[in-house]
Order: C-alpha cells, then sequence, then structure tokens
C-alpha cells in the first residue's frame, strides 16, 4: 500500500477518562474508574489487541514482590528497595504500593487467576531475596489477560484497539484535556476529548537493539516503544530516575529472562565459566549489573544459568513453568540449539537497554496517588517512576491510577479543545507518511518529523 492510497480521515470522541495501554496497568486502572462510578464513559486503548497485548501477553510465571501478610512486612519490603535503589526512591510510592498490594493479590484471586498454595490454602510463598519473602509463583499464571478482558467485559469498560496514541492535549492552563492517535489499519486519526487520561504504555523497550539486531527481539513487548514517556514529556509531566535503567540477563539469542525469580526458590543460580556463583546483588539493579559486566570482562566469563546439578523432578517443574508460560518458545529455542538444562550449563547474556520502573526505577514521576505533575494526567506501571514494583506494582498503581482519576472527573467539565494544537501535532505525526522521501531510521527525529 502506499502513502497516497492511505485513506485518513479524522475521527471525534469524548470520554470521561481515557487510558492508555490495555496490558496490565490499563485493564485494571479502567475496571476500577469503572466500579467507582459505573456512570463514566472509560475508553481503554491499545496500540495492539487488548486480549493479548503488553508484557503479560502469553500469562506470567510469578509475582516477584509479594507482600504478604505473615510473611514480610511493608516497611520491610520499603527498606529493600530503598536499598536496592542507593536510597534515590520516592519512599511514599513504594510504601503505598507495598501496603495495598496483598488487597491486589485477593482481588486478583477472587477473578480467577491462579496463584501457588500450600497444602493448608495459604500463598506459597518463596524467597530470593536477601531479607524478606516476596516471590508468589503463578504456575498456572497463562491465562491471566483472558481473566482481565472478561473483567473488562463485566465493567462495561469500551475498548479500542489498533490505536497507536502519539500526543496529549492540553489546555491554555497545562492541563490534559485530550488525547491524539492514528488507527494503525486504516491510517484514521482520532481526536479524544477527556476529562482525564491514565498513561499505561509500559516500559521503553526498544530504546536500544537487541544483540540480534532484529527490532522486534527485544526483552521488553516491542510495542512498548517509549510512546508513554514521550507522551507524559511532551504534556509536560516530569520524569524521574531515568539514569536508573533497565538491563536484564538473558538467555544468549533469546529475547527472554533467565530467570532467576524462577530458578532461584528452586536451587538455580547464575555461574561463571567456573560453575561458581558470583551475583551478590538480589534486585536488578546497576550494582547486579556491574557484577555481571565484571564478570564478563574477567577471565570468569562468559557467565551461565546453572541447573545442571538439580533433581530430574526440580528441572521438569522449572520447564513446566518457563516453557509454558511467559516465553512459550523457549523450549523450543533450546530444543533447536541441543542445549539441555539436565547436561550443561545454559549461556547467558544481557538484554539492551530501555526505562522501565518495574524492573528498575525509570519512569513518569508519580505520588501515592498514581498522579503525575500534570493535573488531570494519571500513570501506572512500567511507565511510572515505583521503583521495582513489577508485575503486582502495574495492578496495584493501575488501581489507584483508576479510583483517583473518576474521583477527579467529578467535578471537571470537558475542556474546550485547541484545534490549532491538534492540527499541529497532527501535522507532526502523519508527516512520515506524506513525505515524499522515506524516512531512514538514522535521520534525526526533527528531520523524520517523528510521532
Ligand atoms: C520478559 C518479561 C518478564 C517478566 N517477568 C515478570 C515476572 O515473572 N513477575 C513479575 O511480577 N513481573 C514480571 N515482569 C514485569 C511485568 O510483566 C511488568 O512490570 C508489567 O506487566 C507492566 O505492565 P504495564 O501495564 O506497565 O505494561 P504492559 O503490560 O507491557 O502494557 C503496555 C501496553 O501499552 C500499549 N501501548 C504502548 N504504547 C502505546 C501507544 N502509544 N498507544 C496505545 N497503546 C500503547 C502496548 O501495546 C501494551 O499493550 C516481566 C516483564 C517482562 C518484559
Amino acid at each position: 500500500m502506499t502513502h497516497s492510497s492511505i485513506t485518513r480521515s479524522t475521527l471525534e470522541q469524548e470520554y470521561d477518562i481515557v487510558v492508555i495501554g490495555g496490558g496490565t496497568a490499563g485493564p485494571m486502572a479502567a475496571i476500577k474508574a469503572k466500579e467507582r462510578n459505573r456512570d463514566l464513559r472509560v475508553l481503554l486503548i491499545d496500540k495492539a489487541n487488548v486480549k493479548r497485548s503488553g508484557a503479560i501477553s502469553m500469562g506470567m510465571d510469578g509475582l516477584n514482590n509479594a507482600i504478604i501478610p505473615g510473611h514480610s512486612t511493608p516497611e520491610q519490603y520499603t527498606k529493600e528497595i530503598t536499598i536496592a535503589n542507593d536510597g534515590i526512591v520516592n519512599q511514599a510510592a513504594v510504601y503505598a504500593y507495598a501496603t495495598h498490594s496483598f488487597e491486589t493479590i485477593e482481588q486478583l484471586d477472587r477473578w480467577g487467576v491462579k496463584f501457588e498454595k500450600d497444602e493448608t490454602g495459604d500463598y506459597a510463598v518463596k524467597k530470593v531475596h536477601h531479607m524478606g519473602a516476596y516471590v508468589l509463583p503463578m504456575p498456572e499464571g497463562h491465562d491471566i489477560k483472558k481473566v482481565l478482558y472478561r473483567q473488562l467485559k463485566r465493567a462495561r469498560v469500551s475498548i479500542t484497539n489498533r490505536l497507536v496514541c502519539t500526543r496529549l492535549l492540553t489546555d491554555e492552563e497545562g492541563a490534559v484535556n485530550g488525547v491524539m492517535g492514528f488507527d494503525c489499519r486504516t491510517a484514521d486519526f482520532h481526536v479524544i476529548k477527556a476529562k482525564a487520561v491514565i498513561l499505561c504504555c509500559g516500559a521503553a523497550g526498544r530504546l536500544g537493539l537487541p544483540s540480534s539486531g532484529y527490532l522486534m527481539g527485544t526483552y521488553e513487548n516491542p510495542t512498548n516503544a517509549g510512546d508513554g514517556y514521550a507522551m507524559a514529556y511532551h504534556a509536560g509531566a516530569e520524569l524521574a530516575n531515568l539514569e536508573c535503567f533497565q538491563i536484564n540477563p538473558l538467555i544468549k539469542d533469546y529475547n527472554g529472562p533467565a530467570c532467576a525469580y524462577v530458578t532461584g526458590p528452586l536451587g538455580g543460580y547464575t555461574a561463571n565459566n567456573k560453575g561458581e556463583r558470583f551475583i551478590e546483588c538480589d534486585y536488578w539493579s546497576g550494582q547486579m549489573m556491574w557484577e555481571f559486566h565484571q564478570e564478563l570482562e574477567s577471565g570468569n566469563g562468559p557467565v551461565f544459568l546453572k541447573l545442571d546439578h538439580l533433581a530430574e523432578e526440580t528441572i521438569q517443574n522449572i520447564e513446566e513453568i518457563l516453557h509454558s508460560n511467559e516465553r512459550p518458545s523457549r523450549g523450543q529455542f533450546h530444543a533447536n540449539r541441543g542445549t539441555d538444562y539436565r547436561t550443561q550449563m545454559v549461556e547467558m547474556h544481557i538484554s539492551e537497554i530501555g526505562f522501565c520502573s518495574g524492573h528498575s526505577a525509570s519512569g513518569v514521576w508519580v505520588n501515592e496517588r498514581a498522579e503525575t505533575s500534570v493535573k488531570g494526567l494519571y500513570s501506572a506501571g512500567d511507565m511510572a517512576a515505583v521503583p521495582h514494583n513489577y508485575m503486582l506494582g502495574a495492578f496495584t498503581y493501575g488501581w489507584f491510577a483508576g479510583n483517583n482519576a473518576a474521583d477527579f472527573v467529578a467535578g471537571v467539565g470537558f475542556q474546550r479543545l485547541m484545534p490549532n494544537r491538534s492540527k499541529q501535532k497532527n501535522k507532526g505525526s502523519t508527516r512520515p507518511w506524506t513525505a515524499n522521501t522515506v524516512c531512514h531510521p538514522r535521520k534525526s527525529s526533527t528531520s523524520c518529523g517523528a510521532l
């Protein structure tokens, strides 16, 4: 299809709350906004399809950071995260997460998400970190998106798939009053008036190229391309902790985690070429990656995932979790490579860089109500700076954002959109299609009129 054959009409709509990003945090935000006030018109947008979008599209194998009474406390967890981040955290935001996380787990449990439980029916929390026990496995976590979708339908949230949001619109005082974007199938432009917007666009996972050079072969879900950060920035929102970006240990040549949270509690670990354990740090952090880098640079590299000392039934258990939930292609990858955890250590490497708060700390600044520094703009999940909050943090801050945005819009009317502003922004977004020259990726964003 050439650009001249693309039809481009502009469609205008109006919603009380628009949630951008239908992965993890977004569905929760939309559901909670509707539960708070069922009369609100809430729209959930994703550039992919909400049924299978985002980092948990194929499911997830566990909660990395569950603060469950009897196993850990919010105070202990907040202290650990503060240490892992060298003290550079908004403690109030971390503490708010920690205090609410158990309620979020109970909610997900009632909806039908399956967590591992012991013979008495208690959550079977595992210990990976030095101090607290926070890891709650989900060996049957492959249907989590189905569970969320059911709840979205039940709450009567409106959903628009395949819409790529490009910019937020703001009024004279700088408050957010709308969203614009384009349908990636029809190229139609959408301008949506909103009283509040919740950004849940995930990590900026394609900030760096993976070593394969394959654009979609990122550690992160590849549709999380950083648009959320850009939209927030252009609307005037503060960003935080960008220097604490994400790099993850990977299986070499495979764009998925190794994965310490699954293998660690079962006796697996990261080892150097002598089979010795060398990582001291227990959180994804600068220190962990520094330890990893040092080992690679020393005579002790490469580094490996070591499972070959484990019993057959333990390895089968690990395979069942790792090869059937999050990345079902992993079993196939090992089969094609001829690598078997039973007989050899499996070589690891490091991922490309990206902004992410879930695995590190970089994001849009939010307070403990999920409010950004821009009026009417909320954010949750990997793109909101609540360090190390992972999947459960995305759900929890999605919940906060939905509740608080619903309260906020109760006293707000629709603001007039400034037509010049949306026209100008629209022009920038369409330029790559209308320009006569092809936009080369190496050209600067301004010369290409980047989105
Ligand atoms: C490989 C991997 C393994 C992980 N393992 C674990 C684990 O075991 N345990 C754990 O607790 N956490 C884990 N996490 C972290 C967890 O999955 C994330 O923290 C969480 O899912 C993030 O949720 P989110 O809503 O912020 O982003 P996502 O769920 O990724 O959703 C973001 C959505 O925004 C959409 N979007 C982006 N830009 C736009 C736009 N411009 N317009 C419209 N839509 C847009 C995307 O299409 C996507 O659907 C893992 C993450 C990864 C990547």
